[in-house]
């Protein structure tokens, strides 16, 4: 839970949406009628006829996940088709219907404001490349805090906790670029995957490598702890592309929040 020192410009937390009228839940319309007189979203669970930049935050982070639909706010019949292909892929109750759950197993953080809990958006860019793909998860532990902006600030990786501090790992072959402090990181080491990919391990207890070795995926690279900008015990774990960062979940093997 570690605010960095860089602030993405292109990220912002999305508007609440003024509520519109009636904020009841919205009638199951047929997907032709679906847009001219689609809601406003004002309440999870986003569904079918609702329409907004909430529902275009989900529909972003489903392309990121290979589904071939438009981004359009439009929560329509190709909407509902890719929820229930990636619900089916979750083990959960293919509904087409997005609750907080599937969001947060999306990697969507969902937020509650004035009584209406929302997503906000996590992307910052736009689709992972389809290479960009961790071997294993970089430690154990709970996934405490997700990618992306909260209150106005970006997180730029997410922060997986464990009480035991246990030994934190390549989560991809590569070579060692950096090993030692950097302020907010406290001890980090970052390991360069070739063609521009990058990951982070921040407030390591101890680093177990030095700069430019080589690594293979599982090597341990140090010991989970809580240096630098930290309140507790977790490891901060990033994944860059060209410097990028994007939501580690979107490349990390499926397993949950947590493992
Ligand atoms: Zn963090």
């Amino acid at each position: 839970m570690v605010p960095l020192p860089s602030v993405s410009p292109v990220a912002q937390a999305s508007p609440v949406p003024a509520p519109e009228g009636d904020a009841g839940p919205a009638p199951a319309l047929a997907p032709t009628a679906a847009k001219p007189t689609a809601r406003k979203v004002t309440s999870l669970p986003l569904k079918v006829g609702m329409r907004g930049p909430l529902v275009r935050d989900m529909q972003r982070e489903l392309r990121r996940r290979g589904r071939a639909i438009a981004v359009d706010g439009q929560y329509g019949s190709g909407t509902v088709r890719a929820v229930r292909a990636l619900q089916k892929r979750f083990r959960m109750p293919a509904t087409g219907t997005a609750d907080a759950r599937f969001l947060r197993r999306l990697g969507l953080q969902s937020l509650s404001v004035a009584g209406v809990s929302i997503p906000v958006q996590v992307t910052v860019s736009d689709v992972l490349p389809s290479w960009v793909r961790m071997d294993i998860w970089p430690t154990s532990g709970q996934v405490t805090s997700p990618f992306g902006v909260r209150w106005g600030r970006m997180h730029e990786g997410i922060d997986i906790a464990s009480n035991a501090g246990p030994p934190v790992v390549a989560a991809l072959a590569g070579t060692v670029s950096f090993a030692g402090w950097e302020s907010g990181y406290g001890n980090l080491v970052k390991i360069n995957h070739g063609n521009g990919l990058e990951t982070r391990y921040g407030h390591l207890a101890s680093i177990a490598v030095a700069k430019g070795q080589p690594v293979a995926t599982g090597t341990q690279v140090g010991v989970m702890g809580s240096t630098g900008h930290s309140t507790g015990t977790h490891l901060h774990f990033e994944v860059r592309v060209g410097g990028t960062p994007f939501n580690p979940l979107g490349a990390l093997p499926a397993r949950g929040l947590s493992r």
